[in-house]
């Protein structure tokens, strides 16, 4: 299964999927915990060049390539090789976000992000959580956590904002696999909800 968390920054993912990789593991499952952008020797290389420099250094078309190149690399080296072997992958962020970064909130840019999944990744998860968090909340603990070094954190509040409508928009598109979690709740509530969804659907 590959098992993906979705959100706005500073939403609790990270905390999350690594939950989920120790509750599963704890029962037995093998997991692979990854990220992106990111996940891959690869994929770690491109993440650098995206999240490092200003806000301005990349327009979002060109986001989208890199963010798309660093999937492929991710799902050729980690991804495919994790489920052939038969454990379950957990990834911080897939695709949802480039649908919802690029997509929507800094460009609207959808169809060429689709396109280029059509092209290179053609992988869904099996199953999406959606992190859903107050932007205010979120944006200061996200800033509180990467004390500015990384240049998406400068897009401020309305882009948190938009970021978390699209979020909750796409979840609405792809209902059959995305859940849509409360992250503002106390940390252990959220994980035993997130585990008892994963395991009613890993039973399915
Ligand atoms: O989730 P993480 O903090 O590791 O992501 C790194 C940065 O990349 C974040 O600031 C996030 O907002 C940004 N990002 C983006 N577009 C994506 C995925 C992540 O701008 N598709
Ligand atoms: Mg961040």
């Amino acid at each position: 299964f590959l098992i993906t968390f979705e959100g706005i920054d500073g939403s609790g993912k990270t905390t999350q999927s690594t939950r989920l990789a120790e509750a599963l593991t704890a029962l037995g499952q093998t997991c692979v915990k990854t990220r992106e952008p990111g996940g891959s020797t690869g994929a770690e290389l491109i993440r650098k060049l995206l999240v490092e420099g200003d806000t301005e250094r990349w327009s979002a078309q060109t986001e989208i390539l890199l963010f798309t190149a660093a999937r492929r690399d991710h799902l050729e080296k980690t991804i495919i090789p994790s489920l052939e072997q038969g454990h379950h992958v957990i990834s911080d962020r897939f695709v949802d976000s480039t649908r919802v970064y690029q997509g929507v909130a800094r460009a609207s840019l959808r169809s060429m992000v689709d396109a280029l999944h059509d092209l290179a990744i053609q992988t869904e998860a099996d199953l999406t959580f959606v992190i859903d968090m107050d932007p205010e909340r979120a944006l200061s603990r996200g800033l509180a956590r990467n004390c500015g070094e990384d240049r998406f954190e400068d897009f401020g509040l309305e882009f948190q904002k938009s970021l978390r409508a699209g979020f909750l928009e796409l979840a609405g598109e792809y209902h059959k696999r995305c859940h849509v979690i409360d992250g503002m709740r106390e940390i252990d509530l959220i994980a035993a909800e997130i585990l008892r969804i994963t395991q009613e659907v890993l039973n399915e």
